[in-house]
Formats: C-alpha cells, sequence, structure tokens
C-alpha cells in the first residue's frame, strides 16, 4: 500500500504530494486532469512572490516540482469510490483498487455555469467566476454580477470599489444573501439590483464581452446592460459527488475538515476547495495541502 495516496493534482494535491514525498514515505497522486482549475486560468498576479504568471505556466511548475520528488503519478485517473477497510481503498473509473495507509481529498470544486449562448466563448475573456482573481482587470469598466446569494453581492460590494459600476442580476424576487450585505450594496452608489432577472446571453463583439441580455421574469421583456465584465456567482460545486455515504459532506457538498486537514474517517484527509476551508484561492489550497500531508503524517507516526 501507499502512505499517502493523494487524489486531485491541483495546487491543493500537488503540495500535498511534494510535502508528503519529502517526509520519505511511499507517495501517489492521482488525477483526473493534472493542474485542475488552475489549467483553465490566464493571467494570476495573486500568488505571492511571483508577480503575473498563467495557468498553464503554473501548471507546467505544480508538475515539475511533484515530479522532482519519488512520487508514483497516476493521471487522467479519476476516483470513483472511497472505503474504509484494513486500508483505505480507492477505486478508479478503470476498476482498478489503490491501497494506502492514508488519502489525502483534493478533488477541487467547479463553478456553476449559467449556460447561456457567449458564455463559453467569451470565457477568460469578459466571462469570469473569480472576483479576487479577475476584479482587478476590469478597474473603470461597467460589470455585472449574476447571482444574489452571499457570493454574488460580496462580489458587487468588492467590485464597486475597483470597476465604474456594478448590475447585479438576480433570478428570484429576492436576494438570498445577508441582510448586511444586502444593506451594504444597496447603500452604494454605483451598484444597481436587479430582481426577476434570468440572464439569456452573453454578448461579445468576438474578441470580448461587450454586454449581457436578460429577460424580466414579471413582465417578459428583454433588456440589455452594457458591460465589459461578467461574474458568474451561481454556486462552487465540490467534487465530492463519489464521496457521499462515506464521510461527513455540508449540504452544499463540502467536506468537513478541522485545523489538522482531517475528516471525519480516521485516516482520510483533505484539502483545498473541496472542503469547508474558507475562502477558495490558490494559494489556499496549496497551503491546506501542506496541513492535510503533515496531518497525514501525523496519524502514520501514531498509528
Ligand atoms: P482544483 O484546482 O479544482 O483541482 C482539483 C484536482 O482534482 C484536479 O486535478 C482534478 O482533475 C482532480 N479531480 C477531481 N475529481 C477527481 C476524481 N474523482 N478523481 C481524481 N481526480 C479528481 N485562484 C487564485 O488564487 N488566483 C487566481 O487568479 C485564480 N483564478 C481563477 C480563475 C478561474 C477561471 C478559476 C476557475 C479559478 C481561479 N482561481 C484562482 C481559484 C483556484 O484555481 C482554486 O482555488 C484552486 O485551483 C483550488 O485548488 P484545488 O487543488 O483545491 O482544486
Amino acid at each position: 500500500p501507499y502512505d499517502v495516496l493523494v487524489i486531485g493534482g491541483g495546487p491543493a494535491g500537488a503540495a500535498a504530494a511534494i510535502y508528503s514525498a519529502r517526509k520519505g514515505i511511499r507517495t501517489g497522486v492521482v488525477a483526473e486532469r493534472f493542474g485542475g482549475q488552475v489549467a483553465d486560468t490566464m493571467a494570476i498576479e495573486n500568488f505571492i512572490s511571483v508577480k503575473e504568471t498563467d495557468g498553464p505556466k503554473l501548471v507546467a511548475g505544480l508538475e515539475q516540482h511533484v515530479l522532482d520528488y519519488d512520487v508514483d503519478v497516476m493521471k487522467t485517473q479519476k476516483a470513483v469510490r472511497l472505503e474504509k477497510k484494513e486500508f483505505v481503498e480507492i477505486e478508479l473509473e478503470n476498476g482498478a483498487i489503490l491501497k494506502s495507509k492514508s488519502v489525502v481529498l483534493a478533488t477541487g470544486a467547479r463553478w456553476r455555469e449559467m449556460n447561456v449562448p457567449g458564455e463559453q466563448e467569451y470565457r477568460n475573456k469578459g466571462v469570469a467566476y473569480c472576483p479576487h482573481c479577475d476584479g482587478p482587470i476590469f478597474k473603470g469598466k461597467k460589470t455585472a454580477v449574476i447571482g444574489g446569494g452571499n457570493s454574488g453581492i460580496e462580489a458587487a460590494i468588492d467590485l464597486a470599489g475597483i470597476v465604474e459600476h456594478v448590475t447585479v442580476l438576480e433570478f428570484g424576487d429576492t436576494l438570498r444573501a445577508d441582510a448586511v450585505l444586502v444593506k451594504k450594496a444597496q447603500s452604494l452608489p454605483n451598484v444597481t439590483i436587479i430582481k426577476n432577472a434570468m440572464t439569456t446571453e452573453v454578448l461579445g463583439d468576438g474578441q470580448k464581452v461587450i454586454g449581457l441580455k436578460y429577460t424580466d421574469r414579471t413582465t417578459d421583456e428583454s433588456h440589455l446592460v452594457d458591460v465589459a465584465g461578467i461574474f458568474v456567482q451561481i454556486g462552487l460545486v465540490p467534487n465530492s459527488e463519489f464521496l457521499k455515504d462515506t464521510l461527513q459532506l455540508t449540504n452544499r457538498g463540502e467536506i468537513v475538515i478541522n485545523g489538522h486537514g482531517e475528516t471525519s474517517l480516521p485516516g482520510v484527509f483533505a484539502a483545498g476547495d473541496v472542503t469547508t476551508a474558507p475562502y477558495k484561492q490558490i494559494i489556499i489550497s496549496m497551503g491546506s495541502g501542506a496541513t492535510a500531508a503533515l496531518g497525514a503524517f501525523d496519524y502514520l507516526i501514531r498509528n
């Protein structure tokens, strides 16, 4: 068996693998797509000590660093089941079963998409999902936020300090965000909130976003909003479906962890965007990957 088997090859998984391998213990990584969300990212400007990089470059760096150590990297392999027997067993989609004394789950998350025409075409060309990451790109420009939950209203407040104007489009007839956030957003002169708005299309000029179309659900009328940026904030979905019924998840599907990266199942640790760790960022995922690996090492020397 492995000593530590890491599931996921994003920033959290890569950090967990390196920290484990540096203890001289038998380490493996299973990754459906090495690099994870970073592979889909254009400019990265908040990875501290690296002023500016891009997704593919950072992914290449992650992989090189992992391969520098004695780690079994199993790419394009998907975990479909976890079971705790004498060892922790991970079943792959191809039927193979891997055994390990401890496991670090770092399967990340994916942004829920609007599924409207133009969204895919203009992804990274005005359609964005992470205000902490891409907000400054739209400095002085008009933007929209799709979604009036906590993340949408937080995004609007955040963006209002950077961009010219923010239009929030909420599908329902009420905002689902906390009252204190709604009050704050409503007090800002450059934030407009529109309810009962169903976004129907992302408009672009072939190169970049120039606006969006929405339907007012109360009148069925279609409207145009001129914006350079559209932040989609309708949910981050953890990649934890295969873990249902095996360990404790929140109602949103996040793996519940403590400060040592421990899950509810002894010997099983988790890190990064798939967990309850707040704020989903590269640098934070790497830190939690390191924590989970050290937590796993602690577990191994005690068991
Ligand atoms: P992920 O990066 O999601 O990686 C998950 C890994 O697990 C992948 O290798 C995946 O293939 C694998 N996996 C999933 N399910 C399975 C399975 N069943 N079996 C095997 N493997 C599996 N953050 C910043 O700090 N700065 C930015 O500028 C920035 N920009 C972003 C731009 C975009 C478009 C997006 C989508 C995100 C951005 N983020 C940014 C957020 C950042 O990418 C994430 O917080 C970070 O990648 C999370 O790391 P992770 O390792 O937890 O998960």
